[in-house]
């Protein structure tokens, strides 16, 4: 009779065997003194280089936008009207409903919910920070650095499960129906970090129209991954904004993105869409903190760009280098751990990331295990609301940054931990 293979089904000594050559393994792992990193979803230096010719843009000759507005002084607090036509297209969002910032969709994140605190939005009764109590919705799992923000505002933060299709909609529509002190929903529609789901137009259409106890409740309608597709059949971005409209509620989405997963990371631009009355709002309080944003840059990436067919060209080379990187740890996680079945995995068609889900209660000793053989990962729980993962189970995988010969080294060794751990668990 072949060895079982299935670690659920093993009889003891079968474990106790499996545990030996997992130990094995992992000494052996850890001879090799590795130094990899599999943490954050970093754009690779090649994928960097993708976009150098940035840095000879727009030139010395070059710095009037098209109604020959010299992008060298203040002002233009909207941003360059040529670059919001472009990512206008892409994203779906009239150009008059689209502003363009500065490097990062993050700081208007954070802007957009301190805003709210210190002044109410356009629909609020009262400021956010004199309301009795302030809850936020999470997907889960999500990205770390929106919980973060939600945390060191004082939110209490609700952890909502992620299904295929996008959030549990009949949970967040329960709670939001509720209690008035729940303002807002983080939502990553398109190749979501970390599952790559992407949302579905019912779910969608759901979290426009749903009835909330708070006026001001809003959806933090983060699309990073709009344009970022691993398949040939790109998933589309939905008109938020309209559907919203239409159901009546039309300032409830606050759409951001950037190009920070398409030129630098560190020196791209950012966006924000949203309805007549919340980009009114929004720069009535920006308009306190800066007299306009780096035009500069602006200019450099419609330059660079062209038009919205520039970007998903541009986007098609970043799918060269990066669906390599994925395939190779698809194939290591079915290869090394397909019939222990102690773990399963997202297959994204997108995005920047790999969700993986090990045995219940062992995600941290996994990341420890790896830690200690030389592979960081990012901390277990780190994709939920406060760092923690209630089952211990999930694991976040960023495949852009290292080098293919690198990702290959970490994921074999990330596998020999899952099933250490997972053998040392199922004996107790
Ligand atoms: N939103 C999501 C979902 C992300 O995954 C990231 C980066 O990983 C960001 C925002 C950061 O965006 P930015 O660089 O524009 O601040």
């Amino acid at each position: 009779m072949p060895r079982q293979t299935q670690f659920g089904l093993m009889s003891h000594a079968e474990l106790v065997t499996e545990h030996e050559t997992q130990t094995a393994n992992y000494a052996k792992l850890k001879t090799e003194k590795l130094t990899l990193d599999i943490t954050r979803g970093k754009p690779s230096p090649e994928q960097l280089d993708l976009s150098q010719e940035l840095l000879e843009l727009p030139g010395t000759a070059d710095y009037r936008d098209a109604n020959g507005t010299d992008v060298r002084n203040y002002g233009g607090l909207h941003g360059l009207p040529e670059l919001r036509a472009i990512f206008g297209e892409l994203l779906g969002i009239p150009v008059s409903n689209l502003l363009a910032g500065n490097n990062a969709s993050l700081e208007i994140m954070h802007d957009l919910l301190v805003f709210a605190m210190l002044h109410g939005t356009a629909d609020s009764v009262r400021r956010w920070a004199d309301e009795p109590a302030l809850k936020f919705l999470c997907p889960v799992p999500g990205y770390d650095r929106h919980f973060a923000i939600t945390e060191s505002l004082g939110f209490e933060m609700i952890p909502i499960p992620m299904r295929g299709d996008g959030p549990d909609t009949h949970l967040i529509a329960e709670l939001a129906a509720s209690d008035p002190s729940i303002k807002g929903l983080w939502a990553v529609p398109n190749y979501s970090n970390p599952t790559g789901i992407t949302f579905s137009e019912t779910v969608t259409r759901e979290l426009v129209s749903m009835p909330t106890a708070a006026p001001d409740f809003r959806l933090f309608w983060d699309n990073a991954y709009a344009v970022h597709p691993l398949t040939d059949s790109a998933e589309p971005v939905l008109d938020v904004l309209g559907m919203a409209e239409a159901a009546g509620h039309p300032n409830r989405p606050f759409v951001l993105a950037s190009t920070s997963k398409i030129t630098f990371a560190g020196a791209g631009v950012s966006f924000f869409g949203s309805s007549t009355a919340n980009v009114e709002w929004y720069l009535k309080h920006l308009g306190k903190k800066t007299i306009g944003p780096d035009k500069v840059n602006q200019l450099r990436h419609l330059r660079f760009f062209k038009d919205a067919d520039g970007v998903r060209a541009h986007m098609q080379k970043h799918r060269a280098i990066l669906e390599p990187k994925f395939k190779l740890v698809l194939r290591i996680l079915e290869d090394r751990l397909g019939a222990s079945k102690v773990a399963s995995w997202t297959e994204p068609k997108g995005g920047y990331f790999i969700s993986l889900d090990v045995l219940e209660g062992t995600a941290s000793r996994v990341v420890a295990l790896a830690k200690a053989a030389g592979i960081a990962l990012t901390p277990a729980g780190s994709s939920y609301p406060y760092g923690k993962d209630p089952e211990d189970k999930n694991i976040r995988i960023a495949p852009s940054f290292p080098s293919e010969g690198e990702l290959e080294k970490a994921m074999d060794g990330l596998a020999t931990c899952v099933l250490l751990a997972a053998s040392e668990k199922l004996l107790g």
